[in-house]
């Protein structure tokens, strides 16, 4: 069994996360529950923060709070020196609510509208990394209407291609982001922004795909983007301050990813950015990353409850928990695979081999096939490991399933950090027609 962080078995036999029995946690907080290893999101943030500064180039770490953006994250990150990304308006409402410093937020997204171009401007964020055409002139133009000069990336698409599934790469030419670099569109953006008074153009951005686990990907990036910068400045006597390269850094999900260590993505950006840059005399820029899944994703485990099963004899046995592609669709959306452990009986033997199954009305809502575990009954708790990225933040109502309840665990305290959802917000924002109400009864 493979633990991550601060996970161990405790001598109950239970699964104990930042010093904190699971099965305590299930009675005191409900299941499903998401558990977050705060220690390990720390970890994970430092390493980066400390992998730039022994470089001793300039650079900011920005997590990607899609991976799982909720206010307390926002305040872990600000605390371990991490600038944070954005994708839409209600990511930048949580960030701003958390107190999180408005210069250190990037706004991404390739379809900004006019109001969260506004709501970004009037909270004075860092960066807009700006995606096409129509936007960096929608972004001139509200720019203007308030008097105010805005730093800018563009996000280009380098045509390099990272081995991952088809529906995360978005590195490759034939991509709904960014300007492509190899038809020149990329130039053209340049061109454009230099030409907009009110955008003051900072460099470019790109992101070439997720769960990657070489650094050849991002040292090719590099040679595209260093190669752009050059040229860029021959023609046009533009230098660019800061190259930001994205995020995509992978992580252990099962057996057989093997991620490499932080310090090594870092040390592969860095070197080839200083051979690139210095090879033609060009001022070292500010190096930006965007880690999302590599900050949260091996800290988040869920919790979860069993209730019925199913055994087809020679076919498979089927056990349900009390949540599913509501909480995690990862599976049911990219085929993703993930690790279990029976978390109230973490010692005993694995002797039976059975498939985990959700709650939902949907043939396609499984979590795990063919997880070895001990003989499951109803009533234990099954805890999910690295469920920390893209799952609370993908969670949906389907089947009206409330949202579960995720708290950080450190040092033995367990914090509520989003409650679980409740009957009144499933129907919060239901209204009944005048015409559609039931007649009051008469006496
Ligand atoms: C999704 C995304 C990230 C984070 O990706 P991870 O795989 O979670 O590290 C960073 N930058 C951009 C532009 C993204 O779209």
């Amino acid at each position: 069994m493979y633990l991550h962080g601060t996970s161990r078995i405790n001598d109950k036999g239970h699964l104990e996360i930042g010093g904190c029995d699971v099965v305590d946690l299930a009675k005191e907080f409900g299941t499903p529950l998401y558990i977050v290893d705060e220690e390990l999101v720390r970890r994970r943030a430092r390493e980066y923060v400390q992998a730039f500064r022994e470089t001793g180039l300039r650079f900011q770490v920005a997590y990607a709070s899609k991976a799982f953006c909720v206010m307390a994250m926002c305040r872990v990150a600000e605390e371990e020196g991490m600038s944070l990304d954005v994708v839409s308006d209600g990511e930048l409402y949580t960030a701003l609510q958390a107190g999180f410093p408005a210069e250190r937020i990037h706004f991404h997204g390739n379809n900004k509208t006019p109001e969260e171009i506004e709501m970004a401007l009037a909270a004075g964020i860092g960066c807009f990394v700006v995606d096409n055409f129509t936007e960096l002139a929608l972004l001139n133009a509200i720019a203007a209407e308030h008097g105010k000069k805005v730093n800018v990336l563009l996000r280009v698409t380098p045509g390099v291609e990272a081995h991952t599934h088809d529906y995360i790469s978005t590195g490759q030419q034939d991509s709904k982001f960014g300007f492509d670099i190899g038809n020149g569109t990329a130039y053209k953006a340049v061109e454009q922004a230099l030409a907009q008074p009110q955008l003051k153009l900072l460099g470019v951005h790109s992101h070439i795909g997720s769960q990657i686990f070489e650094v050849e990907g991002f040292r090719m990036a590099v040679e595209k983007v260093a190669a752009f910068s050059i040229e860029v400045r021959e023609k046009l006597g533009a230098t660019f301050p800061v190259i930001n390269l994205g995020g995509g850094f992978g992580i252990r999900y099962v057996e057989g990813d093997a991620p490499l260590p932080v310090s090594t993505y870092v040390k592969a950006i860095t070197d080839a950015i200083i051979t690139q840059f210095t090879a033609a005399d060009y001022p070292l820029p500010e190096i930006w990353v965007e880690p999302g899944r590599s900050i949260v994703g091996d800290a988040g485990t869920t919790l979860y409850t069993v209730g019925t099963s199913k055994d087809i004899p020679g076919v498979r046995k089927y056990v349900a928990v009390d949540g599913g592609m509501t909480d995690n669709p990862r599976p049911a959306l990219y085929g993703s695979k993930y690790e279990a452990v029976l978390a109230n009986r973490a010692n005993e033997s694995l002797s039976e081999l059975v498939s985990v199954a959700g709650k939902c009305c949907e043939s396609g809502d499984m979590l795990i096939w063919d997880l070895k575990l001990p003989p499951v009954e109803s009533g234990d708790l099954l805890a999910v490991f690295c469920t920390g990225a893209y799952n609370y933040a993908m969670a949906s109502n389907y089947n009206r399933i409330r949202r579960p309840a995720v708290v950080f665990a450190r040092d033995g305290q367990a914090d509520l950090v989003v409650a679980r959802e409740s009957y009144e917000n499933i129907v919060g924002n239901d209204l009944i027609p005048e015409r559609l109400r039931k007649p009051a009864v008469a006496k």
